[in-house]
């Protein structure tokens, strides 16, 4: 109730926080803030005014030196705030124009997101166009991988979605047309460590999800390929998520995988590869980036669809040391966001191409 009440008046909260800090940054002054016990990144900034995905890499190119594993706050520990930039929004002198600046950058909103999720501010127009279909594994009747944390059942196929949800999220932002394939319409964007499992995930926009293996990929192979041709002469990407991994015993971090003989695919795979290999750099300089990239013509999807397309395994659900990644909603929230980036990285100079 509380969470989503503060989420529902953030929109005013980054309004008032744009006009408070802009008197401040005036003299030059920087907002610290002492990091309580439960405190994470995002509710943080949130209790801030700041918009915690927009400014999420800020924050952490800020505050470094003060993080654990680059995403965890010390309870105690003092933390500075990035300053919202100030470039369209001037401070306004009464309240009726203090009400049309909220209206105007209030962007769209779309319910899939769920509850006080729904908004999507606009970031650029750099993807307008461009057309993206998202596919998180499993979902229906079947819910992927399954683990056990804390004494309590966890599945592949609602950790896949959430983190494809933050993707479209950000896609759209960027002006892309955005397709989200398996859809829950009562799973929102969820900030919890355990999400709930259920069983009634859909296929676009409303198909029952058949619980054979091989009618369940080439359900949503079929509804690829038709929106594909219905879009025929523009830009489009397919991007697959799951959160297992197929390559038994190995110590890797993401998989990117493409069609071996896509040339657009492997550059959309290259692409978020790079990224990765980028942000590890950055934020996780003591840690090796274990990513591999390679083509597997092998996996149905990839083989079957016809859009370029790359199929990304996040690391393994089963697996302990991805658990702590997977399960934690701000670094879900990082990868999604660091996927995009790699998205329009891809974009850049990306042709349209035949199939694949
Ligand atoms: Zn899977």
């Amino acid at each position: 109730m509380t969470l989503i009440t503060l989420r529902k008046t953030s929109c005013v909260f980054l309004i008032l926080g744009i006009l408070v800090m802009s008197s401040i940054s005036a003299q030059d002054s920087l907002i610290t803030v002492t990091a309580q016990k439960g405190d994470g990144i995002l509710s943080l900034l949130r209790k801030q005014g700041v918009n915690p995905y927009e400014r999420y890499d800020d924050f952490i190119a800020m505050n470094m030196d003060n993080l654990r594993d680059s995403v965890h706050l010390y309870a105690g520990r003092t933390y500075k705030i990035p300053p919202i930039t100030i470039d369209s929004v001037t401070v306004v002198d009464s309240i009726e124009k203090q009400a049309a600046e909220i209206k105007k950058i209030e962007g769209k909103s779309f319910s899939i997101f769920g509850e006080g999720k729904e908004t999507v501010l606009p970031k650029s127009e750099t993807l307008k166009g461009a057309v993206y279909y998202l596919v998180s594994g499993h979902g229906g009747p079947d819910p992927g991988a399954m683990a056990t944390y804390a004494g309590k059942k966890i599945a592949e196929d609602e950790y896949a979605y959430d983190i494809t949800l933050r993707l479209a999220k950000e896609l759209l932002a960027h002006g892309a047309v955005v397709y989200i394939i398996i859809r829950d319409e009562n799973d929102g964007i969820r900030d919890e460590r355990i999400l709930d499992i259920d069983h009634d995930e859909v296929a676009y926009p409303d198909k029952v999800i058949p619980l054979n293996q091989v009618a369940r990929l080439r359900q949503r192979v079929d509804i690829v390929n038709e929106l594909h041709r219905k879009h025929r002469g523009q830009f489009q990407r397919l991007i697959v998520t799951h959160v297992d991994s197929r390559s038994k015993g190995q110590n890797i971090d993401v998989f990117f995988y493409h069609h071996e003989k896509s040339k657009n695919g492997k550059k959309l795979a290259q692409s978020i590869h790079k990224t990765f290999q980028k942000k590890y750099k950055k934020y996780q300089p003591n840690r090796t980036y274990t990513g591999t990239f390679e083509d597997r013509t092998s996996l149905y999807l990839v083989k079957k669809t016809h859009p370029a397309m790359t199929f990304i395994e996040i690391g393994n659900i089963r697996n302990k040391k991805d658990q702590r990644r997977i399960l934690d909603p701000e670094n879900r929230q990082a990868l999604a966001k660091w996927i995009s980036e790699g998205v329009l990285l891809d974009f850049e100079g990306g042709e349209i191409g035949p199939i694949r």
